[in-house]
């Protein structure tokens, strides 16, 4: 299944490591369609030679957290009014050297590797066979003892998925002729699985009215991230294209195909899937609510698909709707076009590649390394895979989190952590009816409906008030490909099963160890998991101004959010609706024009060659550029007021710092990075997030807080005369 349109804005890029992970958590948002009624096959019986052997913890060094004020990271040489990155994070790299199973290292992944080592450890005691485990226990633990057991994963073979490749196979006994309602139900099963077959199909909130939940249907199907990667023709494109051709070779060569017929299908599966890439939205319109919302009477959109979109919806588990948002309808043409020209051994080769790839990491080492090889060396320039315990620790909590997410919570998550953070929510949500109030570009019209949009934001924190009811699926020891397969159908049947139904404004769309957070514009609410109120974003020992600058700038962010340039556009309801008067959606972009021009001009990654330089593209991360300095103004706003409350002094120095200084350090932390460029590179072509670094110095420049605070001189680099404001 593919990304939904409706967009959640997160702090954070939400990838991980390897292909397995891009899968999952690209179909994060409205999470796995998938294959489940085929699921119980001989073929996905547990292997009977594997021995049942309870995992145990790989022996390492335990992970600390950074702490709220990491003065180790500083470079004190630095001139914090000519470069606040340097100066906070200068010394970040030689203290944090990238791990060889890491794309790179921030505060972000430090933290994610202590989660890692938390899960592992209520996992593994999981694992361990006892009738006194509770169901969901029983689950996680046989979850994840299947996952670690690679002997039993190599010694099944491809047993879990020979009945699709039969049935892949079996496409072609008709003549060569393409026999309509067999191909769209198998791309049902597959899409049921999490497979990426030509096209997305999932359950979202209608934009314009948000208490509907409707199905969209969207372009997909792509084997690289994105659809420039398949145009750009600069050397390094040129080459990894090829590279993507040959990995695409070597795991249709692992599955059987000979390797001559392998190089001539993965040719061909290049040539199709590039016919996609042409006709699929860009990342930037992508992001456009507008663009992809094309709500239609599901006879218009069948009179374009054909009668067999019935038998599509049955495979994958959808009730039989009777409108659907069509989001990207210039897809369809081509993809038509492509499924009646590209020939049947072509289609064949392409569903066998994808479904390879979706189960590869449950599928025999060579598969898995393979993969590795190009969505993780290759594509992020990480040398190593991560160890399989961290791998199936993370794994489960993906794929059937709140089960996990549960004892995590019990465990290691602060009791009194929820009401503080409210406090902090509360005043930074208080500082923003301040700014709207005070702002000079907008007018009282358009400032009401701002404030009755913000008044309506709901906040959530930490867990679901209601856990996620697993009873039934089914998890067995030493099957990890069946129990991927099944735990992915039951997401997608659960996420189908909405359509039609009343909005659940209590449901998360992340995990609770999810070292991230995120905005909604449908449901208009901010959400803060359990993961990442630790330190160093809230780190109890540390003082207000150190703990704003953090935690409180990711809850401006996520609130700012509200009020981006696609935020904007949703109501206080959720609705897309425009509630701007002309003259104030004017002041709006012109102010977002200025943000635009000026993350665009940051170089992300220079090589030799200045024609395979990558820079930030403005208009991709303006949505999250504009949370950055809209969420740390409000921060310090809500901070000065708290800090005037308690009447503390600000200029009493701790650390050798002001309390102002001491939160624009915390906040600069937020983003200290050490990265591989090829992962920079990745990220800056297709993901909304400026890299880290400049997620600093971009946003510093437009605080009119940070010149006082570091007695910079007006006409600094860090102090600007021109600089941006929106919020
Ligand atoms: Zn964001």
């Amino acid at each position: 299944m593919s990304e939904s349109p409706a967009i959640l804005a997160s702090i954070r890029p939400t990838h991980t490591l390897s292909l397995a992970a891009i899968v999952a958590l690209a179909c994060f948002v409205l999470i796995p369609s998938s294959l489940a009624q085929q699921t119980p096959a001989p073929s996905a019986a547990p292997a009977k030679s594997a021995p049942a052997a309870a995992p145990t913890p790989a022996p390492r060094p335990p992970e600390k957290p950074l702490p709220g004020l990491d003065l180790s990271s500083m470079d004190l040489t630095a001139d914090p009014c000519t470069d606040m990155y340097r100066y906070a994070c200068g010394n970040f790299n030689a203290n944090h050297p990238i791990p060889a199973d890491q794309p790179d290292v921030d505060p972000f992944y430090v933290l994610y590797n202590v989660n890692s080592q938390e899960l592992n450890a209520i996992l593994t005691k999981a694992a361990v066979p006892s009738p006194a485990r509770t169901p969901d226990e029983q689950k996680i633990g046989d979850y994840f003892s299947a996952c670690t057991n690679t002997t039993a994963i190599d010694a099944a073979g491809l047993k879990s998925i020979q009945p699709l490749l039969d049935e892949i196979a079996a496409l072609g006994n008709n003549n060569g002729l393409i026999n309509h309602a067999q191909l769209a139900s198998l791309i049902g099963q597959l899409q049921r699985i999490g497979v990426d077959a030509f096209f997305g199909y999932g359950e979202q909130q209608d934009f314009k009215d948000a208490t509907k939940q409707i199905a969209f249907i969207q372009q997909g199907g792509l084997g690289m991230p994105e659809k420039d990667y398949y145009l750009r023709t600069g050397d390094k494109d040129i080459k990894l294209r090829a590279q993507y051709v040959a990995h695409v070779a070597k795991m249709l060569t692992l599955a059987g195909t000979p390797p001559d017929q392998a190089d001539k299908d993965a040719a061909n599966i290049m040539t199709l899937e590039t016919a996609l890439a042409k006709a699929s939205l860009g990342v930037v319109d992508m992001r456009d609510p507008e663009k992809t919302y094309h709500l239609q009477p599901i006879e218009t959109f069948m009179a374009l698909s054909g009668p067999s979109f019935t038998d599509f919806e049955d495979a994958i588990h959808s009730p039989r709707v009777t409108e659907i948002n069509n989001a990207t309808p210039g897809f369809w043409p081509e993809l038509k076009n492509q499924l009646n020209t590209a020939g049947i051994a072509t289609i064949q080769a392409y569903l066998r590649y994808h479904l390879l790839t979706t189960e590869a990491r449950n599928l025999p080492h060579p598969f898995d390394d393979e993969n590795f090889d190009f969505y993780g060396r290759i594509l992020r320039g990480q040398p190593q895979q991560q160890p399989r315990w961290k791998r199936c620790s993370n794994l489960v909590s993906n794929d059937i989190g709140e089960a996990v997410g549960k004892v995590y919570v019990d465990q290691f998550f602060a009791g009194d952590s929820k009401a503080k953070m409210l406090t902090m929510v509360h005043d930074i949500e208080s500082a923003m009816g301040g700014d709207i109030d005070q702002i000079d570009w907008m007018s009282p019209a358009t400032k009401a409906r701002a404030k009755e949009k913000l008044a309506a934001v709901a906040n959530k924190i930490g867990y679901p008030d209601k856990w996620r009811d697993y009873s039934k699926l089914t998890i067995v020891p030493n099957d990890a490909a069946g129990n991927q397969m099944r735990a992915d159908a039951f997401e997608n049947d659960r996420q189908l099963n909405k359509i039609g139904k009343p909005v659940d404004h209590a449901e998360w769309q992340m995990t609770p160890p999810t070292v991230n957070a995120y905005y909604d514009p449908s449901m208009n609410d901010i959400n803060f998991p359990a993961g990442i109120l630790q330190s160093p974003f809230f780190d109890r020992t540390q003082d207000d101004a150190v703990n704003y600058g953090h935690i409180g700038a990711v809850i401006g962010h996520e609130l700012t959010h509200g009020f981006d340039d696609e935020g904007r556009k949703f109501d206080a309801h959720g609705n897309l609706d425009d509630w701007w008067t002309t003259e104030d959606l004017k002041n709006f972009t012109a102010r977002t024009d200025c943000l635009a021009d000026e993350y665009s001009s940051f170089t992300a990654v220079e090589e030799k060659n200045p024609a395979d330089n990558v820079k930030v593209n403005g208009r991709l991360t303006l949505g999250e550029n504009t949370a950055d300095n809209g969420g740390l103004l409000l921060a310090f706003m809500a901070y000065l007021q708290r800090a005037k409350d308690g009447h503390i002094d600000l200029a009493a120095k701790r650390d050798g710092f002001t309390a102002p200084q001491r939160f624009y350090i915390a906040f600069s932390q937020n983003w200290c990075q050490n990265a591989r460029p090829e992962s920079v590179r990745e990220q800056v072509l297709q993901d909304p997030h400026s890299p880290d670094r400049f997620r600093v110095n971009g946003v510093i420049v437009n605080q009119p807080g940070f010149a006082p605070a570091f007695g910079c001189k007006q006409g600094a680099p860090m102090a600007p005369v021109k600089s941006c404001r929106i919020w």
